[in-house]
């Protein structure tokens, strides 16, 4: 057998990546399998952003880019992040990467040391603990649950903070839950954050603008102005312009970590693909029509999907903020139907209902599904029926 690191052992796959391709390789084989794990919008990318990307490749955008980003993008970013978010950064504080996934790796890559700990509010996005042990550093989870909304209180928080504490992320909406924290509930825990100034507050807005609360989307930087010069804000196009395959994110923060940053990425993947950045530029510039639309489509099938969930038995769910999932307690259902845990419990739809969600576990929370709804009405309607028919 081949001798493989330290480092890749203390590591695992990401798991809703497994569950997609488990539910496409049994679809393959001929079974008839709903899946609900997606972490994807199920739309394409609209035609104006391919049609950017088809007249940049004719232009000849096939060479590298700068391992930053590309000037227009930069820009467009920028211009982004003061029309949305009321935040003012220069060119050489934006680091564009191989979407949201690459600027996290890139963050803890060049802030983590050996022990160094990285405060991860449970439920969470499968990758941050993966990513902080892959920088040899130490996830410290913080637990929350249904019955307060999936959010950490500034005791919790302040709680978990300790001389090792180098970083603390914050994921609102969130993934897997759909919550999504409020101005107040962010001052509060912003509050605690800023008598840490060593502290690096990572904000993950990937979902910003997959929102339908009626105050408009904010983050903790916002509601916490003090925080700006150790704070790193990070989004991307793949879910707000359903450009998953497209691979770009960025992130906008201080000068020294984004240079840091910018440092690894330069001995690991070079720039982000360049035609792939013209695209995004078209996306932040371009009519965000494209965006409410999707989102009109992600609200009309989370109203469905909610209220179906809490008629099975055994199952509760919180209406979501936004984001395309929802996060069902499913732990009564578990129990009442012999299974050992979610684990089981999910092995148990794929195989008796061919419906595959991702298990709780997956994102720290046992007990709990993780249910996509970037699919069709008609995916969802039957899904839910087959899951209700074989439920006790
Ligand atoms: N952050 C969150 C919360 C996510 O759910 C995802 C994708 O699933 C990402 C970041 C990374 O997105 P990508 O690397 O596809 O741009």
């Amino acid at each position: 057998a081949t001798k493989l690191s330290q480092r890749v052992q203390r590591i695992k796959p990401s798991p809703t990546l497994a569950v997609t391709a488990r539910a496409a390789a049994l679809k393959a084989q001929g079974q008839d399998i709903i899946g609900l794990g997606a972490g994807e919008p199920d739309f394409d990318t609209p035609d104006h952003i391919k049609d950017a990307a088809k007249a940049a490749l004719d232009r000849g955008a096939t060479k590298y880019a700068p391992v930053p980003g590309t000037p227009g993008l930069k820009k467009a970013i920028v211009a982004k992040f003061a029309r949305d978010n009321e935040l003012t950064y220069s060119t050489d504080q934006i680091l564009v990467s191989v979407g949201g996934k690459q600027s996290f790796y890139n963050l803890f890559q060049a802030t983590i040391d050996d022990g160094d700990e990285v405060v991860i509010p449970a439920p969470y996005w499968v990758s941050y603990p993966d990513m902080v042990q892959l920088a040899g550093g130490e996830p410290v989870i913080v637990k929350t649950d249904i019955d307060t909304g999936f959010k950490m209180t500034p005791d919790q928080l302040d709680a978990a903070i300790t001389d090792r504490t180098r970083c603390v992320v914050i994921n609102s909406p969130s993934n897997p839950t759909g919550k999504a924290y409020t101005r107040a509930e962010l001052a509060a825990l912003g509050e605690v954050l800023a008598r840490h100034p060593d502290v690096i507050v990572a904000t993950d807005d990937m979902y910003e603008h997959i929102l339908w609360t009626e105050a408009p989307f904010v983050n903790i930087v916002n509601a916490t102005p003090a925080l700006f010069d150790h704070a790193i804000v990070m989004n991307g196009v793949s879910k707000a312009y359903s450009m998953t395959g497209w691979r770009i994110g960025y992130a906008g923060g201080p000068t020294d970590l984004i240079k840091a940053m910018s440092k690894i990425q330069s001995q690991s993947t070079s720039g982000a693909t360049t035609v792939s950045q013209e695209a995004a530029q078209v996306a932040l510039d371009g009519d965000q029509g494209c965006v409410a639309d999707m989102v009109r489509a992600f609200k009309e099938r989370h109203d469905f999907v909610v209220a179906a969930l809490n008629d099975l038995p055994g199952v509760r769910c919180l209406e979501s903020d936004g984001t395309f999932y929802s996060f069902p307690d499913f732990s009564e259902a578990i129990a009442r139907n012999g299974a050992d845990d979610d684990l089981a419990f999910s092995e148990m739809l794929i195989e008796k209902a061919g419906v595959a969600l991702v298990p709780g576990s997956a994102f720290g929370a046992p007990g709990y599904l993780r249910l996509s709804f970037a699919t069709s009405m008609k995916n969802l309607e039957n899904a839910l029926s087959r899951i209700r028919d074989i439920l006790k």
